[in-house]
């Protein structure tokens, strides 16, 4: 029971799957919703349902089997990561002159395009959309529908025009999923020629659920906390990399205990030196910042007398004791300080550097 895997909004999954039963499903839908909220799942697993050789029902609805040969091809585009992973790599390794005239795409089945932003801009370009152009009037090779999805909103301009052509006339036959966080990011008539839903968060305790299930090496701490931090999205609690985040976590706790509290300077600095320039050394500074903003909205909890809106659940106790030697107006000048190490970041300032200035400047 293949839908029957898809967590949360069951409302709207289950009136896109009423609407495919009447054969009324629009010909462009817009998937609304954060990162991780399953926008990427539910379309695959539609364009499944769309295409399934032994299709099936649950609840009186369409489904799909998840095992004859295009349920199977479709289902490989899942791990959308590694795939695009797989594109970027077989464009990288292509001569310099294919190099540039080639576009990025996932295609795991004849009929199934998806369509991710391309790198570097990471943006969808108009010969992506132009590519779509080529193929949507055909019929559908192997499968009933010809299914597009475009996984993200950022369109070129250019790209975003041709793609309203194809929205204007689309053949009987064809389904374009656009994927979005804000559909806002969408042209208004883009927007009017399809039908959008919006995904909701879940609720902490659902996602606990289904961490319980998915994630039973987690401690039941250690799933309240990824529920927490993964804001009401499926997707990011179930990659969730709570090594990373501990590690940060703690040279985030200890960044502020010494500023909070007075400590080892020989600590702080051993922690700043760690924080290296190059691609590996600015994801780590990236999530060591992510998780510096997320204890300070904690302590700010703490302050106003909700601890119960806490994410980092688990070190409640501790950040209950910083907070008493933190006022808001630490917690907002240590916002600005981090808001401004953000911004040197991007700017490629040195990053232990403007780690040792934020440090030193949070002292009391
Ligand atoms: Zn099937």
């Amino acid at each position: 029971m293949p839908f029957a895997d898809f967590h949360g909004n069951a409302e709207i999954v289950h009136r896109l799957r009423e609407m495919m039963a009447r054969e009324r499903l629009p010909h462009a839908i817009v998937l609304a919703g954060g990162r991780g909220s399953g926008k990427y799942t539910l379309a695959l697993m539609l364009a499944q349902a769309l295409n399934c050789l032994s299709p099936t029902e649950t609840d009186g609805l369409p489904d799909f089997c998840g095992n004859c040969s295009n349920c199977t091809r479709i289902g490989q585009a899942a791990d959308l990561d590694a795939r695009f992973d797989e594109a970027v790599e077989a464009r990288e390794n292509l001569r310099e002159t294919d190099k540039r005239e080639t576009r990025l795409f996932v295609q795991t089945h004849p009929d199934v395009l998806v369509v991710p932003p391309d790198p570097p801009q990471m943006m969808i370009k108009v010969d992506q959309v132009r590519r779509v152009i080529e193929t949507i009037y055909y019929r559908p090779a192997e499968g009933r529908e010809k299914v597009y999805i475009f996984t993200d909103s950022a369109f070129m301009k250019e790209a975003a025009n041709s793609l309203l052509k194809v929205l204007e006339e689309p053949p009987e036959f064809a389904t374009i999923f656009l994927l979005t966080e804000n559909p806002g990011e969408l042209l208004p008539t883009i927007r009017s020629r399809s039908m959008v839903f919006t995904l909701a968060a879940l609720p902490a305790e659902d996602i606990e659920k289904y961490l319980a299930e998915h994630r039973p090496d987690w401690k039941p701490p250690q799933r309240a906390l990824v529920a927490r931090l993964s804001e009401g999205a499926v997707g990011r609690a179930r990659s969730f990399d709570l090594e990373a985040y501990s590690a940060a976590r703690g040279h985030a706790v200890a960044i502020l205990k010494s500023a909070l509290v007075g400590g080892e300077h020989g600590e702080l600095f051993k922690i700043t030196e760690s924080y290296r320039p190059g691609a590996e050394g600015k994801e780590k500074i990236e999530q060591l910042i992510r998780t510096l903003y997320s204890l300070l909205r904690d302590l700010m909890f703490i302050q106003s007398g909700e601890p119960e809106m806490i994410r980092n659940t688990d070190i409640a106790a501790e950040l209950k004791r910083l907070a008493e030697s933190a006022d808001f107006d630490w917690i907002a000048a240590a916002a600005d300080r981090l808001a401004e190490v953000d911004r040197g970041l991007r700017r490629n300032l040195l990053r232990s550097l403007s780690l040792d200035a934020f440090a030193a400047a949070l002292e009391k």
